[in-house]
């Protein structure tokens, strides 16, 4: 039984969209969330953000947004533009993290041109584009995926019909199994600041403690200044930088959900190498 604490400190996570965006069980991440702050003392509270709603960017410590049909992205898109953009740019550039899953990744990049219908306009975050070639030309990216992370993995399901490309966005990770951004250059997801994209549901946190983990000490340092010793970096594109350790948890069940994945994708070195985490 894990040990429940007092809070003792509190987080407040913006759920974008969440009635358009919530694809593949993508809440999934935001019980991850809650659950890992809550076995350390810390509440995580959660407050929607429809269509119309503002974002004031220093209400929040950490946002998501999820994954979403082109149907429902196009809303979207234009109230990211008309009605967040000015409080979600305010809180990517001032180092707020960020998790965007598929429809909402697309979504802060330039644009989303979708198999039929005008080009979605993005937010530009990310330094990259994604193209929908339709069923035909090009199938949809659909299946288990595992990348390299931090000198570890990640681990996730991802059903995208769109490509993204990337300019001078960096990269998550470099597919290991899987398609990835757009099933050519090997690319996963893309980093900017504390923003980051991804394609991966699954939902994608669960299976992935580390990077759950990772999100919430950006948080812990970002908003209450608690700054220890290295515990983890960042992408292996980027430099290691000092993160509050938060107290180890119990991820044995995690760990082996996490290689379960990778073994059902043949990646068998990797699997006992997420399994020595443990
Ligand atoms: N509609 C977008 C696409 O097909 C995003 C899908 C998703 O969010 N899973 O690429």
């Amino acid at each position: 039984m894990k040990r429940e604490t007092a809070p003792r400190l509190t987080l407040k996570l913006g759920h974008l969209y969440p009635d358009q965006l919530n694809l593949y069980g993508d809440r999934g991440n935001i019980l991850t969330l809650r659950r890992r702050c809550q076995q350390r003392g810390i509440e995580l509270r959660v407050v929607s953000l429809g269509i119309g709603d503002a974002l004031a960017p220093d209400e929040y410590d950490i946002l998501f947004i999820g994954g979403g049909q082109d149907r429902e992205q196009e809303p979207v898109a234009r109230d990211l533009y008309e009605v967040k953009g000015i409080g979600l740019w305010a809180a990517i550039e001032d180092d707020m993290p960020v998790l965007a899953v598929c429809g909402g990744y697309q979504l802060l990049a330039h644009y989303y041109r979708p198999a039929q219908g005008r080009d979605m306009r993005g937010l530009g975050v990310f330094d990259a584009w994604t193209i929908h070639k339709g069923g035909m030309r090009a199938p949809r990216c659909v299946g288990d995926i595992a990348i390299s992370w931090n000198g570890g993995t990640l681990v996730g399901f991802e059903n995208h019909g769109g490509r993204t490309y990337l300019g001078t966005a960096r990269p998550l990770g470099k597919v290991l199994q899987g398609y990835g951004n757009n099933a050519e250059d090997h690319t996963e997801g893309a980093v900017y600041r504390n923003t980051y994209g991804t394609y991966m549901h699954g939902s994608l946190l669960p299976k992935n403690p580390h990077f759950a983990d990772h999100l919430i000490t950006l948080a812990l340092r970002r908003t209450h200044g608690i700054q220890a010793e290295i515990s983890q970096g960042e992408s292996e594109t980027h430099d290691a930088e000092p993160l509050p350790a938060l107290s180890p948890l119990d991820d044995r069940l995690e760990w082996e959900a996490h290689a379960t994945l990778l073994e059902r994708m043949g990646l068998h070195s990797a699997a006992s190498a997420a399994l020595q985490t443990t």
